[in-house]
């Protein structure tokens, strides 16, 4: 997942808290294999390389990671969209040249994604891509979904005090609340506010990590599927607090790119989650911080 990872677990025996964090660990290289874009023989490469012409079979994980993905689109209006991968692999490559992908080359890519264009057949356990050259990205949900996992292995253990740390992405696994910080996005090693977690994901959008330098501007890595272009947003970073860390992963990605007005929108629409949205601050001050509850109408700063 092109990240570090942390894994504290509390018990009072040692030698079972150190077996559970070592097997989470081989938890987080098979989800890691699964997700990746760049291994020959990864269920994600398989998918990409023949979905346009058949329809491609897939195991039930990744299958259901498939259809979880979809129903996350459809919560957030497309803005998180796992056939946002070609245009990451345009700007990517842009980065890599040091010069802006021309307008044409990114409408063609537009023609030829969007989640509606997947086919998943439920009996088959297959993907089918309606337009040519399509390939999915599930990047924005990889960390979630390894947390989720690893979460899972450490509880199958017996173990009720952990916390996980992947890429920034955190779960505690507790029954007393954990104080977990967050960041300043404009002075990263400065902590702002703070959030209390107990059995809970905390995931994190952000351009302050990841971006591309093209002729010395700064471009965002999360892509805006309406244009195919870096999210142009008013958020600095989008934080979502949720006993599910996929749909927080996900969701912290699409509120960022939709920003603070659609973004809090999206919100009030779906229960069990938190989110503290940072934007920049007016009249010297240096960060607005706003935080919210999904499924209601609750603001504050
Ligand atoms: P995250 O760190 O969770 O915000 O996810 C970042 C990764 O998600 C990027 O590196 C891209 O591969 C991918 N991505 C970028 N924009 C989107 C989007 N709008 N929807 C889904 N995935 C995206
Ligand atoms: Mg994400």
């Amino acid at each position: 997942m092109n990240t570090f990872c942390s894994i504290r677990a509390d018990a009072d025996d040692p030698d079972l808290a150190g077996e559970g964090i070592e097997e989470a660990f081989s938890e987080l290289k098979r989800v890691e294999s699964l997700f990746s874009r760049y291994a020959d023989d990864s269920e994600i490469t398989k998918i990409n390389q023949d979905a346009s012409a058949f329809p491609v079979e897939v195991d039930a994980e990744v299958f259901s990671l498939l259809a979880r993905s979809l129903e996350f689109s459809r919560m957030t209006q497309g803005a998180f969209d796992i056939t946002i991968g070609t245009a990451v692999d345009l700007w990517r490559l842009s980065g890599s040249k040091n010069m802006l992908p021309n307008q044409g080359e990114i409408e063609e890519l537009r023609g030829r994604a969007g989640f509606k264009n997947i086919v998943l057949d439920l009996e088959k356990q297959s993907i089918y891509f309606a337009r040519p050259g399509m390939r999915v990205d599930l990047g924005a949900l990889a960390k979630g979904y390894g947390l989720e996992r690893a979460k899972a292995i450490l509880r199958e253990r017996g173990i009720t005090e952990a916390q996980i740390n992947l890429g920034g992405n955190i779960y505690v696994i507790s029954s007393r609340p954990q104080a977990i910080a967050i960041r300043n996005p404009i002075f990263p090693e400065e902590v702002v506010t703070s959030v209390d977690l107990a059995d809970e994901a905390i995931s994190t959008s952000a351009n302050y990590e990841r971006f591309f330098t093209i002729r010395g501007r700064r471009f965002g890595h999360l892509l805006d599927p309406l244009t195919g272009s870096p999210a142009k947003t008013d958020i600095l970073s989008a934080s979502v607090i949720s006993p599910d860390a996929a749909l927080a992963d996900a969701l912290s990605t699409a509120i960022f790119v939709l920003g603070l007005k659609k973004g809090s929108e999206t919100l009030k629409g779906i229960r069990g989650c938190e989110a503290i949205i940072i934007c920049g601050g007016r009249w010297g001050k240096k960060v607005k911080i706003y935080k919210m509850k999904g499924g209601s109408e609750s603001e504050g700063n």
